[in-house]
């Protein structure tokens, strides 16, 4: 499983559409300041579902949408595609490859798609869940990233070890279900109350 191809369109400062082959083995994006780099690895972390507008150097999320230039209007809608080998089957799909797409229009509307078919973020999250690829996951490493690493508190290190053996989608489902069982319980407590009122 690799990362094959990335595919950015009106995102940030690539208005055009900007289509990036990846080999195997690990890539480093170099240029010179203001090249674009950091808006790479941005794009990346947000087709992957990033929510938080800070993370993604903006103070609105449609921010990322090219916002123009003196030459060049702004555009209405940003996209992200990211293509993922899949020929060993590590995703549960038929497919050689996975392609996941994010789509954000001006008017605020946005879409999720995997293999061209529209999705919840919530799919795309558990796709890549102990893969080591997700917006938090250690594939993506950012500028200051490994001093973060370096220097987090021992129980935030932990939860790269997790993801890397592959638990937490376990945990996460165990916390979901935790608080299904907190609900049904409060909802028992509710119901003895009114059979008993009923006596
Ligand atoms: P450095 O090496 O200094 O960290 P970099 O190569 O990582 O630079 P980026 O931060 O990726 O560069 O790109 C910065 C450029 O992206 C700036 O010129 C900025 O104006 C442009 N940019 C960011 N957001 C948008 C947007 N929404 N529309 C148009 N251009 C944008």
């Amino acid at each position: 499983m690799y990362l094959k191809r990335l595919e950015i369109k009106g995102f940030k400062s690539f208005a055009d559409k900007v289509d990036l082959e990846f080999d195997k083995g690990i890539t480093a994006i170099v240029g010179p300041n203001g090249s674009g780099k950091s808006n790479i690895y941005d794009s990346i972390k947000w087709v992957l579902g990033e929510q938080s507008a800070k993370t993604l150097r903006g103070s609105k999320m449609d921010d990322i949408i090219f916002a123009g230039t003196e030459s060049r209007k702004g555009l209405g809608c940003a996209e992200v595609s990211l293509t993922i080998d899949n020929s060993k089957k590590m995703f549960p799909y038929d497919y050689s490859e996975i392609t996941v797409t994010r789509r954000l229009y001006k008017s605020g509307e946005s879409e999720y798609l995997i293999n061209n078919t529209q999705c919840r973020l919530k799919d795309i999250t558990e796709l890549f869940m102990d893969t080591g690829i997700g917006t938090d996951g250690y594939s993506l490493i950012g500028q200051g990233k490994i001093e973060e690493i370096l220097s987090s508190k021992s129980e935030d290190r932990r939860m790269l070890f997790e993801e890397a053996a592959g638990i937490v989608k376990y945990k996460t489902r165990k916390l979901e279900a935790e608080k299904k069982l907190e609900t049904t319980k409060q909802n028992l407590i509710r119901i003895l109350d009114i059979i008993n009122n009923l006596d």
